[in-house]
């Protein structure tokens, strides 16, 4: 058996709200996936729809193979094997945390709760903690104990809501790839939403970029980042700046900062109108290149400084530079494009450039 999650054309509904519509996806055994869009899109509706909390209006949810959600069919949330990491903890504040741990083990005696609690906050790297209560914690040793919570059960799949936005961000990268190589040894897959494309680069293997109710495209971070399908996901996901141009041949866009040449051939006819996706890292320093322009601002991020340069035209481009080239703003700096994957999107709008 090969998927452990599977939605078909998933529809959910306040009243007359259509919170998502459309939505398909599939998560394989051992996946950690993430829905990741801005907020009020509907990645906790589907949550709430996959972990029970609500009845579906259209599509089917399966898990294991077993339908658990169809209009007319609804499988109880304590039987459908999943667990919950919510953003806000919600550990419970008077149970200590071996209880709290143990707390979704049922039918066992004490003493294997509390062997199975030992061992999974000995895995979450909180071994000797049982006797602690949750105020006597930081919030990033309590998104752990949320976690051991959640693997008690031995759960099928593991749904996390923005389980880790409550902390700060150095805590977050580093919690996040910690939560990753727990599920990933436990074998478990994960479903996880978030606002923040950091976080879900950080984790998930499949990533769904969602807007207004439904998944605009699913894939790895690598192609979201590299080559969006859509306006949409490329303005969401990394930084980056559209280049109006034409299509000059099947290959070539003709551009103002030049001819850039992609990887695959067009499929518009030669002479549309397109824009052109340029992240900071297809533009390079070149001091030999006849392409220059004027450094309007400048971003240190440690091993590399990210320049937006204002071209002789006025077009502006965002480009990425080794650390030990520190120029100030103001300063004439060359460059070259160099695009492994070229995007371009037909233009049905005017471009704005800021
Ligand atoms: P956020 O990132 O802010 O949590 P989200 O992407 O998780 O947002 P949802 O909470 O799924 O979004 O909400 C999707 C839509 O459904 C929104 O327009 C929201 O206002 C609406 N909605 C959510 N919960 C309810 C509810 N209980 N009753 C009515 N409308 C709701």
């Amino acid at each position: 058996m090969d998927h452990i999650l599977e939605i078909s054309d998933l529809e959910c509904r306040y009243h007359e709200l259509v919170a998502v519509h459309d939505l398909s996806l599939r998560i394989r055994e051992n996946t950690i996936a993430c829905l990741l869009g801005p907020s009020g899109c509907g990645k906790t509706t589907v949550l709430k729809a996959i972990a029970g909390f609500m009845g579906i209006h259209g599509g089917e949810i399966r898990l294991r193979d077993k339908v658990v959600s169809r209009p007319g069919l609804h499988v109880p949330p304590n039987k459908r094997r999943v667990g919950m990491v919510f953003q806000d903890y919600a550990l419970f504040p008077h149970m200590s945390v071996g209880d709290n741990v143990a707390f979704g083990l049922r039918g066992m005696s004490r003493a294997d709760k509390r062997a199975i609690s030992r061992r999974i906050l000995r895995l979450v790297g909180l071994e000797g903690f049982e006797p602690r209560y949750p105020h006597e914690l930081s919030g990033g040793q309590q998104q752990r104990v949320a976690l051991a919570r959640a693997l008690a059960p031995e759960p099928d799949c593991i749904l996390l809501d923005e389980p880790l936005s409550s902390l700060d961000v150095d805590l977050r990268e580093r919690l996040g790839i910690e939560v990753r190589e727990i599920l990933k040894a436990q074998g478990i897959s994960a479903l996880m939403v978030t606002h923040d494309q950091h976080e879900a680069f950080a984790m998930g293997d499949r990533i769904g970029v969602m807007h207004e109710g439904r998944i605009l495209q699913w894939d790895t971070p690598y192609n979201l980042y590299h080559e969006p399908d859509d306006r949409f996901v490329a303005d969401f996901i990394g930084q980056g700046r559209l280049l109006a141009g034409r299509l000059s041949d099947k290959h070539t866009v003709e551009t103002d900062a030049g001819l850039i040449r992609g990887n695959r051939a067009f499929v518009w006819p030669i002479g549309t109108e397109v824009d052109v996706l340029l992240r900071p890292d297809d533009v390079v320093p070149d001091p030999d290149s006849a392409l220059r322009g004027t450094i309007t601002r400048k971003a240190f991020k440690g091993a590399e400084i990210l320049y937006r340069v204002r071209l002789g035209n006025g077009c502006e481009l965002l480009t990425l530079f080794p650390s030990h080239l520190n120029h100030e703003v103001g300063e004439q700096v060359g460059l070259r494009i160099e695009a492994e994957h070229v995007v371009a999107f037909e233009r049905t709008t005017p471009t704005v450039t800021p």
